[in-house]
């Protein structure tokens, strides 16, 4: 008698035949784009301290009360299988003091996750993600460009039914003075709560929106909106968020019931859906993490990042990612910036240096920003300063990329500079592409 088989534990997979092809040109895809808009591969351990995700995921979400994985070693220390990527990879941050680098540190990782959730199709214990995030700049065209690339990612994937909700959930502070409204409401409907619901008003009271009880959601139909608590700034930050996205092209719904299962969320968070998907419809998601690397032992750092499911993607794709697929970009490693989008200086500033106060033009930002999605969708990598700079530092980060052109926006002007041949023409902002085309195809 043979001895009995040994099958994969519950809720994990092997990735193997067709379906391991798929990943291959998955992953191909995701780092083409991800790579040529500036963001470096990290991987980080695949466990961790769990005091990690206690501090940073936080102890009243479901992930770090019910879903980790968490063992000792044989020291007594605690360790736990990530069960998410933000967290590490701010962990990481710190840890290289990456803060001295320019900023903000892109980065972008593919790598299991693992959570103890009840397993079915497209719910696992152990998982794959893609992810990107973006450290060290609170410029809310990090926020549009982190959206726009997963955009670019899943539409290159053919991911059917796909939504996108948008939302802010405003600062830290807005939220705690929010917090307790809806605490004090929730109070005073607990009788029509779920009993899950009314046990976390204390603890976690947004979440309440994201219940399916039909008592609690006819209550919370009715809840005051963090929307209406946001601070002017907060709100500012949103308006031009949503007015890059509008430049990129990006459509999305807005929706001010969006709370993400995480507690480190600050501001922008958004959520892709895809309705092909069925119960389990998140695509990927993400958002602003304001205080999250000073909560894990860093400086004051602001980010922003999505994780998106690599199985989500292929259930809800339609087979756009085929190794097969015409037209499929080579992988780029650390691809070549052919095009760096700078924006003139605001007028009242001197020419020189990297001076105190001097901006680049807040009101050229949307069109710099739709020429750099223009740029994207026609195949080429280019890349934006993200940091605020004047157009001095602008142009020094353009160089330190070696980037083949720049393309500099002024009023009603933009002047295009061939970087490597020297010359420099002017030309309407919508006619950039199509010359830095006929310029790289006459190399
Ligand atoms: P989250 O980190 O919870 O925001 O999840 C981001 C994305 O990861 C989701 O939109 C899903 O695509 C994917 N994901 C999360 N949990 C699982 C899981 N248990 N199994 C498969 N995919 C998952």
């Amino acid at each position: 008698m043979g001895a009995s088989k040994i099958k994969a534990p519950r809720g994990t997979f092997d990735v193997l035949g067709e379906e391991a092809s798929r990943r291959t040109a998955l992953e191909a895809r995701a780092r083409s784009i991800l790579e040529g808009a500036g963001y470096e591969r990290i991987e980080t351990p695949v466990f961790e301290a769990t005091e990690l995700f206690a501090r940073g995921v936080g102890e009243s979400t479901d992930i770090v009360r019910k879903e980790m994985f968490t063992f000792e070693d044989q020291a007594g220390r605690s360790l736990t299988l990530r069960p998410e990527g933000t967290a590490p990879v701010c962990r990481a941050y710190v840890e290289h003091g990456m803060h001295k680098r320019r900023q903000p540190v892109k980065l972008w990782y593919l790598s299991s996750f693992f959570r103890h959730e009840r397993a079915q199709a497209g719910r696992y214990r152990e998982f794959w993600q893609i992810g990107a995030e973006a450290i060290g700049s609170e410029d809310p065209a990090v926020d549009a460009e982190s959206i726009s690339l997963l955009a670019a990612l899943l539409a290159e994937m053919d991911v059917r039914e796909l939504r996108l909700r948008l939302s802010s959930l405003g600062s830290l502070e807005s939220r705690i003075e929010y917090r307790e409204r809806l605490q004090a409401y929730l109070r005073a409907n607990q009788e029509s709560l779920s009993d899950e619901v009314r046990g976390r008003i204390e603890l976690n009271p947004l979440r309440a929106f994201d219940s399916e009880h039909p008592g609690t959601q006819r209550v919370m139909r009715g809840a005051p909106l963090l929307r209406e608590h946001l601070s002017d700034e907060d709100a500012e930050h949103f308006a031009q968020v949503r007015a890059l996205l509008d430049a990129a092209g990006v459509g999305y719904e807005l929706d001010p019931t969006l709370v993400r299962g995480l507690d480190y969320y600050t501001r922008t968070v958004f959520e892709f859906t895809s309705d092909a998907l069925g119960a389990q419809s998140g695509v990927g998601g993400g958002g602003r993490y304001d205080g999250l690397v000073e909560q894990l032992g860093g400086p004051p750092t602001p980010g922003m990042g999505w994780a998106a499911g690599m199985e989500r993607i292929l259930l809800a794709g339609d087979g756009g990612g085929a190794p097969s697929a015409a037209g499929a970009p080579p992988p780029a490693t650390l691809a070549p910036v052919e095009l760096f989008v700078a924006l003139a200086s605001s007028p009242a500033s001197s020419p020189e240096g990297e001076g105190e106060g001097e901006h680049p033009r807040e009101d050229l930002r949307a069109a710099a920003f739709g020429l750099l999605s223009e740029a994207r969708s026609a195949g080429l990598s280019a890349q934006m300063d993200l940091g605020g700079r004047s157009l001095k530092g602008q142009l020094g980060h353009a160089d330190a990329l070696r980037a083949r052109y720049v393309a500099i926006l002024a009023d009603g002007q933009t002047v295009l500079k061939d970087m490597q041949g020297g010359g420099q023409e002017q030309m309407a902002t919508n006619a950039v592409v199509h010359a830095v085309l006929r310029g790289h195809h006459a190399l």
